[in-house]
């Protein structure tokens, strides 16, 4: 169980603090409005209301604790960044920050903010994606055009075998799992029959699996 710590409990930040106590995690939510506060309280390990540009009240959490710190402060780009250079001082070995604009992208790069994340544009791009390729439930992008994608089998599959389907994609998509109410098969072999709904997840380039997924529904 790791410990994390998320500073400002607006939309963004409240659904990565409730999505990590989801997960097992401890999670801190820290925001200078008690109204926010109030709300998450019994949600999160521990809620605290404070002004995080304020350096005694930030030095009281005792961050320097926490496996990551992430600051999801929106729109107040001064208080964003306060806050990591006061992070940065304490010693908090890993900060996460929510970016709003090109500058503050580039400034928390250089007081060395781990990751920078651009929740609307990063949303947008996984949306466009998902457009193009409604088969695919959900996917990873490995790099260098290597992506694992999961697919839901639809009614056509029932009884099919993985090579049945797959033919000459066998040798570019990998079937990592499949997944049929709740029991896992991993990397089910090539004359494995498919059920109708079975879960696969798939490994290959974009284009093997641009071929491979639409066959599967
Ligand atoms: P979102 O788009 O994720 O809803 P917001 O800008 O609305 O983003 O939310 C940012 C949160 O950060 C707000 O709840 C706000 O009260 C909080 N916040 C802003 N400044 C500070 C600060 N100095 N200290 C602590 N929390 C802050």
């Amino acid at each position: 169980m790791a410990q994390f710590a998320v500073i400002g409990l607006g939309r963004f930040g409240s659904a990565c603090a409730l999505e990590l106590m989801k997960t097992g995690h401890s999670v801190l939510g820290v925001d200078t409005n008690p109204k926010l506060v109030n709300k998450y309280a019994d949600q999160l390990s521990r809620a605290v209301i404070a002004d995080v540009t304020d350096r005694q009240a930030l030095e009281e959490l005792g961050l320097d604790n926490y496996d990551v710190v992430l600051v999801a402060i929106g729109a107040d780009i001064e208080a964003c960044l306060v806050c990591v250079v006061h992070l940065k001082s304490f010693g908090v070995p890993t900060i996460w920050a929510k970016a709003t604009s090109h500058a503050q992208h580039l400034i928390l790069a250089k007081i060395g903010v781990n990751r920078i994340i651009h929740p609307e544009e990063e949303m947008g791009i996984r949306v466009a994606q998902m457009l193009s390729y409604p088969m695919v439930n959900d996917y990873i992008t490995l790099g260098n055009g290597d992506y694992i994608v999961e697919v839901t089998a639809s009614e056509n599959m029932n009884g099919q075998t993985i090579k049945d389907v797959l033919r000459e994609q066998m040798d570019d998509v990998q079937v990592l799992l499949v997944k049929r109410r709740g029991q896992t098969t991993t990397q089910p072999n090539a004359d494995f029959a498919l059920h109708a709904k079975d879960l696969l997840i798939l490994l290959g380039q974009l284009q093997a699996l641009r071929t491979a997924a639409p066959k599967l529904v």
